[in-house]
């Protein structure tokens, strides 16, 4: 599995408001700060990975304090057991980064890697991020097609494209769920809802959609 193999990630500061804040996360009940990983989320998965799947950021008791992607909160509670039925993973559980899970054809990152307040980065902090993401993406030599997960993520990624001059006019671009894009020279762009806990409580993200999102991806690779 890649991982944490970022040069300067782990240690990062250049958003000095993300530094300050992942570091004083408040514990959960039961926990403490011995509990969390509190610095920047590598992403990881599988290095002959077709398939990458970028989220926002790393949830505050999530991915914040096991240090592994969508791993410990209700996005990847959602997420993991619709990857594993999709073929995409050996096991629908994931608890901890320890747990034994591995990656098939896939490989989930998320757009910016430290924990944001309130869950929303500043679009300078989307900015400063967007190298680590590049790298992590040339990483890959044989990715086909990049899931955005959310429009945050999604629009990340096109900001990414039009840095490489993939991409000239950003609305050309709407987002909306499940719409594809492609690109000369570039991996293909799937559009997803976010698989929030809010977004699964409310209904707007089914396992339907978001296993016809895999289905779409599939035929794609
Ligand atoms: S969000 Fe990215 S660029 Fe900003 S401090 Fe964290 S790792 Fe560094």
């Amino acid at each position: 599995m890649l991982g944490a193999d970022l040069p300067g990630l782990t240690g990062c500061r250049r958003c000095p408001r993300l530094a300050e804040y992942r570091e004083g996360v408040e514990p959960k009940r039961g926990r403490t700060s011995d509990h969390y990983w509190n610095r920047p989320v590598p992403g990881f998965g599988d290095p002959e990975a077709r398939i990458c799947l970028v989220g926002l950021a790393p949830g505050a008791h999530g991915a914040n304090r096991t240090g592994r992607p969508f791993t410990g909160d209700g996005a990847g509670d959602f997420m993991y057991p619709l990857l594993h039925r999709a073929g995409l993973s050996n096991q629908p559980e994931v608890t901890a980064a320890d747990d034994g899970l591995e990656l098939n054809d896939l490989y989930l990152t998320n757009a910016v890697k430290c924990v944001p307040p309130g869950n929303k980065p500043l679009a300078v902090e989307f900015h400063s991020c967007l190298p680590y993401l590049a790298e992590e993406l040339k990483s890959l030599p044989h990715l086909q097609v990049v899931i955005a997960l959310g429009g945050d993520a999604f629009r990340s990624m096109l900001r990414l494209y039009a840095s490489q001059g993939h991409v000239t006019r950003m609305a050309e671009y709407p987002f909306g769920h499940n719409r594809l894009y492609r690109f000369r020279g570039a991996p293909t762009l799937v559009a997803s809802y976010h698989t929030s806990r809010y977004n699964i409580q409310t209904g707007r993200l089914t396992e339907r959609m978001f296993l016809d999102v895999l289905d779409q991806v599939r035929e794609c690779v």
